[in-house]
């Protein structure tokens, strides 16, 4: 059989635990290759990947904003499958870099243009003619939000109901870094997504309101803790109020601490957080590039977070003509992560779903050519290798009023 090779694009926090993990698999992922836009970052990973599981990976410089050259890093490292986890900027690049070169094609995060704050679907949904006449596939959004609440989602209805009504995702993570502030992923991608206007779905269209205007408490199971959940717009709710048109309420919940909400709301007052250039000493600047280059990098997080990681979707329907409705979720613990591959949660629940998705691909399991989210596909191999590999989860039925006001644990 021919040996599986694989690129992965992006050496952060994420880029680290993608190589990590596909490394410990060696009989599904045969040849790695880890490229970014700075060497020195694919080398320092590469040394740690083989000081923990003895493997040597490849490295090499790539700019990824030019499909030539990563067409031509393709096929020079044999690649079958590229798994992008640089940022949402690239996607489209990259897809016509896999294009070009006839390589398959993931990532975690759907196309976010750099200088507008807004993501959807559409743009790598446009892409669904070209990957299927080339026979090529492409899956979007192999992280664990969007990613592994997707096919939690789809396992649900596949298990427990012949029809789901209302989704909520959850996403806690009840982890300490003991700094004053700072992002769990990239600053400049985080601070966009938390500032943008609230979506939900409802009654067949999405709704819009103020950031953060709506927070409840959350007690998390198995200890975690209580914690105050805010609804804000994830990019999974467009695809999974497509994929089942049966939801008549979607929404997507994550935790902030006060001392993060505060710092925000500085820095947004003072204008640290707009994407628009201005013009500084003569050189033009964008404040939030600026302001990502003074936070700490998320993948040195590791070594000081303690505490762990709740992410869950309750979910309600009809199961027999009867009403239903479920909690599945995974607890994460960040030291755990850090001993592992010296990574916090919040990296590690991004990057053990790339490699999943991955392998379904290469397996053959989820290769239909085309473009596809998560939850169109089976998910009951995905979810044994979440099991499997580092994300075990839980389901625990829920009565009506338990899940009317959000009460888990
Ligand atoms: P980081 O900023 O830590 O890492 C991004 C990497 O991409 C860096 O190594 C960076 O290079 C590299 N990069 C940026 N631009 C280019 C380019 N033009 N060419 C080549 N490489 C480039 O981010 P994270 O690891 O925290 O996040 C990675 C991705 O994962 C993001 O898209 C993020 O949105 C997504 N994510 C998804 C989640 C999910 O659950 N679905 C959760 C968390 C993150 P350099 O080091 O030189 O800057």
């Amino acid at each position: 059989m021919p040996v599986n090779s694989v690129l992965i694009i992006g050496a952060g926090g994420v880029g680290n635990v993608v190589a990590h993990k596909c490394a410990m698999v060696p009989e599904v992922f045969g040849k790695i290759t880890l490229a970014s836009r700075t060497l020195a970052k694919c080398e320092a990973i590469a040394a740690a990947v083989r000081q923990r599981t003895g493997r040597s990976i490849a490295t090499a410089q790539v700019d990824a904003d030019d499909p030539a050259q990563t067409a031509a890093l393709i096929r020079q490292s044999g690649a079958r499958l590229l798994l992008n986890v640089a940022l949402p900027y690239q996607d489209l690049q990259i897809m016509e870099a896999c294009l070009a070169a006839g390589c398959h094609y993931l990532d975690t995060a759907n196309y976010e243009p750099q200088d507008v704050a807004k993501y959807e679907y559409s743009w790598q949904w446009a892409y669904q003619e070209r990957f299927g006449q080339a026979g090529l596939c492409a899956l979007l959004g192999s992280g664990f939000d969007p990613g592994v609440t997707n096919v939690f989602t789809a396992w649900a209805l596949k298990h427990h109901f012949d029809e789901l009504h209302t989704l909520d995702i959850i996403d806690v993570n009840g982890g300490n870094h003991g700094l004053a502030f700072a992002t769990n992923f990239n600053p400049e991608i985080n601070i966009r997504e938390v500032t943008a206007e609230c979506r939900h779905y409802e009654n067949g269209r999405f709704v819009s309101t103020p950031p953060m205007s709506l927070h409840q408490p959350f007690t998390c199971p198995e200890g975690v803790g209580t914690y105050e959940i805010y609804r804000m717009y994830h990019e999974e709710l467009e695809s999974l109020v497509k994929h089942i048109p049966t939801l008549r309420r979607a929404q997507f919940w994550m935790s902030f601490s006060p001392a993060y909400l505060k710092h925000l709301e500085v820095l947004g007052n003072v204008g640290m957080t707009r994407i628009d250039p201005v013009l500084f000493k003569g050189v033009e600047i964008v404040p939030l590039q600026f302001l990502k280059a003074l936070l700490p990098d998320p993948g040195d997080l590791g070594k000081s977070t303690t505490g762990r990681t709740c992410i869950g979707n309750i979910i309600t329907g009809l199961k027999d003509g009867h009403f239903k409705a479920i909690f599945i979720f995974n607890i994460c613990d960040h030291a755990a992560c850090y001993a592992e591959v010296g990574s916090q949660a919040i990296s590690y629940t991004t990057g053990v779903p790339a490699m999943i998705g991955a392998k379904q691909m290469l397996a053959g399991k989820w290769n239909a050519p085309g473009v596809w989210n998560m939850e169109q596909h089976d998910p009951d191999a995905f979810m044994a290798d979440l099991n499997a590999h580092g994300l075990p989860w839980r389901c625990v039925e829920l009565t009506p009023a338990a899940a009317a006001s959000f009460r888990v644990a």
